[in-house]
C-alpha cells in the first residue's frame, strides 16, 4: 500500500500493535521455556525478551497507538 502511494496510517499501526504483541508474547513464552535460565543475562533469550518489550513503547506505545486508531481508523473525536 506504502509502495503503491495510499494512505497506509492506520494499517501499518494496526500491524505494529499486533506485530508488538506478537513479539513479546513469543519472548515470554521463550523465557517461560528455559526457565531460569531464560531470565540469565549470559543467554540471548533474556535480551530479546527486554527487546520485545521495547516494541510496545516505542516508536510509540500501545496505549498511543490506539488513539491513533480511533481517530483516523474509527473517526472517534480525539481524547488526548
Ligand atoms: C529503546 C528506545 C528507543 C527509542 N528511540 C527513539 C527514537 O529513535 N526516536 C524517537 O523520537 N523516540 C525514541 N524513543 C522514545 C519513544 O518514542 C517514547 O519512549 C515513547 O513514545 C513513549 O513516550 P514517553 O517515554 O515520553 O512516555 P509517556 O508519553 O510519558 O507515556 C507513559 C505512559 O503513559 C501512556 N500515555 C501517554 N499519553 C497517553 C494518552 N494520551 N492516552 C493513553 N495513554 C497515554 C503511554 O502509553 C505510556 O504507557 C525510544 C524509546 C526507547 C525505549
Amino acid at each position: 500500500m506504502y509502495e503503491a502511494g495510499s494512505d497506509c496510517g492506520v494499517e501499518a499501526t494496526m500491524l505494529k500493535y499486533l506485530a508488538a504483541d506478537l513479539a513479546y508474547e513469543v519472548a515470554d513464552q521463550a523465557v517461560q521455556t528455559h526457565g531460569g535460565m531464560g531470565y540469565a543475562k549470559e543467554f540471548d533469550v533474556e535480551r530479546y525478551w527486554r527487546e520485545a518489550r521495547m516494541l510496545k513503547l516505542a516508536p510509540l506505545t500501545q496505549e498511543l497507538a490506539l488513539n491513533h486508531l480511533a481517530v483516523y481508523g474509527l473517526g472517534l473525536p480525539r481524547s488526548f
